[in-house]
């Protein structure tokens, strides 16, 4: 079973928590219907601010110009509608979205908690803001329904939308909120901005595929989308999905002590990944098209925020649309969950590019994350602050790279200029300038710094080891990260009782220590994504592992929308290479229902395929995408096809049944924060 996760996207976990409760003797949520998080009193785990927490939240308190409230006023302008309350469910009782968890003690009129960064807590207050505003005559978005915005454009007859959300459940809620406030009006087209899943997967919540092959809604998407809508994360999908249960935080506690969003918005709705496939692909940079009577100019971004991402200018509105491009954060470079690296130097090229081709005819700009700006003065010094804040980066740690710094060292000497570190719109609530600068590094130069020392460190346990018995034993070690700990050493601390644990998982001072440790850093993060990352740490010590019912989390639309060939690469990944020493196999695969057919090898211990098809082969089996794609699904077994006709296995059977038997499933939920 595949998994998938995207920049902004839910873990994979989160999709299928429905089911089992706590695991016996385990303290974790039970995974009710209803989302599951409900924690049992004894699991509470919240610790009260330290002192050195209290010293550090209160200095960010003085450092940032918190009495400039412009993003509060933007964030509230143009409000048309909003419901009192806000939980949006699927038709089975199951929560999508639940906001008022997040309202319940995130507002305005509160201040910062001690136990929360007040810079974060300030970028939540601004998250919890919701309803349908108006970002000019004719432009409309609803916010916090969502990870993202669900942009309605006024077009002649309906409505063209512009990011369609993670969930078709939380999309559908965003229309009825806007036919609620304008009348009911068809939906004309819909644009992907970009391939990451919280931007299309809410499309069926608005339009059918029977409606978009009719002809009836147009669907404009930039090139290259489906290729990286399907792939990006598949292949490393359940790593990617596993540390994602750390980066988000989908199932900690919602309170001071727990989750207070995600930086780029609250969290990930855990509702249906829906994907309808691009009408109109567009691929370049000054492409026009008129939809339904609005204009619309094309700026292509490839390899930017996403792998296949645009910018759209809309003339007859001065407005520009920005996709997830600029927002009101530090975007990620790298991002915690694991990705393949950005290039922040290319990023701000294309902003650069924008401020060029539009600069001077922008009266507001928007985009799928947080809200909009508006004054051409105002965008300007926007665009050009984020341009440079991702220039900044780039160049400022490749310029210590040349100086022989480290990636480490790198992060630990970097600062921004005083003239964008005051900028609320270039904070780091989702990515961080620490972890955003190591990206950068790790671009061009990988995981290796360079001293022979780190070309073959012993593994974790190996070296924690031999660290606790150079330091004089566990109790030793325990006994002076406590007095760090009281200091409010917590990085090193953090790093010290690494392994304690790593040479003894049983050590429960040794898993408490850590775990308040991981607590003070949690609250003193300033990025939603560090924060949950320290939390979820934190909360595994204590706990364990969760053990909600494993995820199915790649969408059957995304399943069925995979060539054979993404099919193959990912058995590739799963084969295994003890089951398949030794073993030579080749099989020809034909698909009935799409015309190819395609030799698949086993050989060396790897899998490789190829459309040249082999003449001898052991086995030769026929059968439909389809079929295939329902075993990917876990809808039927492969024996359940063959047995059902399904699939025709000819020749050698056996070498296809030990072909089947090479495979690993993977379990999404590995140890992390111990061995
Ligand atoms: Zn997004």
């Amino acid at each position: 079973m595949t998994t998938r996760t995207h920049d902004s996207n839910q873990p994979g976990a989160a999709r299928a928590a429905a089911g089992r409760g706590p695991r016996g003797g385990h303290c974790f949520i039970a995974a009710s219907a209803a989302l599951g998080l409900l924690w049992p009193a004894a699991c509470a785990f919240a610790a009260p601010a330290s002192d050195a927490t209290r010293a550090a939240n209160q200095a960010v308190l003085q450092a940032l110009p918190f009495a400039d409230r412009q993003d509060f006023a933007d964030a509230q302008r143009g409000l048309l509608r909003k419901p009192d309350t806000l939980i949006i469910k699927k038709d089975n009782g199951e929560v999508v979205w639940d906001l008022e968890s997040y309202r319940k003690f995130i507002a305005i009129e509160n201040p910062a908690p001690s136990t929360v960064n007040p810079s974060l807590w300030r970028n939540a207050q601004l998250n919890v803001q919701y309803g349908l505003y108006e970002v000019i005559d004719g432009i409309y978005q609803v916010r916090g329904y969502d990870l993202s915005n669900i942009t309605f454009i006024r077009g002649n007859t309906g409505w063209i939308v512009f990011d369609v959300g993670s969930a078709a459940e939380t999309a559908k809620a965003a229309y009825e909120l806007v036919s609620a406030q304008f009348g009911k009006r068809p939906i004309a087209a819909v644009m992907y901005s970009h391939s990451h899943v919280d931007h299309y997967s809410g499309v069926k919540g608005l339009v059918s595929e029977d409606e978009v092959k009719a002809g009836k809604v147009r669907i404009i998407a930039p090139e290259g989308f489906m290729e990286h809508a399907v792939s990006e994360g598949v292949t490393a999908g359940n790593a990617m999905s596993r540390r994602a249960t750390f980066m988000y935080g989908v199932f900690l506690p919602r309170n001071a002590e727990g989750s207070v969003g995600a930086g780029l918005g609250l969290t990930n709705p855990l509702g249906t990944i829906t994907l309808i496939a691009p009408t109109d692909t567009i691929t370049k940079t000054g492409q026009t098209l008129s939809v339904d009577g609005v204009e619309m100019v094309f700026q292509m971004t490839p390899g930017t925020e996403a792998p296949a991402e645009m910018n759209i200018y809309l003339p007859q509105f001065k407005a520009m649309w920005m996709a997830e491009n600029t927002t009101s954060t530090m975007h990620n470079i790298l991002t915690l969950r694991g990705a393949l690296v950005r290039d922040a130097q290319n990023w701000a090229k294309y902003i650069n590019q924008t401020i060029d081709l539009y600069g001077d005819k922008i009266d507001v700009k928007f985009q799928s994350h947080h809200w909009p700006k508006w004054g051409r003065d105002n965008v300007a010094d926007y665009l050009k602050k984020q341009r440079d804040l991702y220039k900044f980066i780039h160049d400022r740690s490749v310029n210590l790279m040349n100086k022989g710094y480290t990636g480490e060292e790198i992060s630990e000497m970097i600062r921004l200029p005083a003239s964008l570190e005051g900028q609320w719109s270039g904070r780091g609530y989702y990515g961080s300038l620490r972890h955003n600068s190591r990206a950068v590094y790790q671009r061009y130069m990988g995981w290796y710094d360079g001293n022979p020392s780190s070309l073959d460190n012993l593994p974790p346990v190996d070296a924690a080891k031999k660290y606790v018995e150079y330091m004089g034993g566990e109790a030793a070690v325990l006994q002076r990260a406590q007095a760090d700990f009281d200091k409010g050493e917590y990085r090193w601390t953090a790093m010290a009782l690494k392994h304690v644990v790593f040479t003894n998982p049983d050590s429960k001072a040794g898993k408490e220590l850590l775990a308040k440790t991981y607590e003070q850093l949690g609250y003193q993060a300033e990025s939603g994504p560090w924060r949950s990352v320290y939390l979820q740490g934190a909360f595994e010590l204590r706990n364990g592992v969760p053990n909600i019912a494993a995820p199915s989390s790649a969408s059957a639309d995304t399943i069925r929308a995979m060539p054979p060939e993404m099919l193959f690469d990912y058995l590739g990944v799963r084969l295994n290479a003890d089951k398949a020493e030794g073993k030579q196999l080749t099989l020809n695969i034909a698909f009935t229902d799409i015309g190819k057919a395609y030799t698949v090898t086993v050989e060396n211990s790897v899998l490789n395929y190829s459309e040249k098809l082999s003449d001898k082969p052991d086995a030769t089996a026929t059968l439909t995408k389809a079929a295939l794609d329902d075993v990917q699904l876990g809808v039927a077994t492969i024996d359940q096809k063959v047995q059902a006709g399904q699939i025709k296995v000819e020749g050698n059977r056996d070498a296809f049944s030990q072909f089947i038997g090479l495979f690993d499933n993977f379990e999404l939920w590995f140890n992390i924060v111990t061995p």
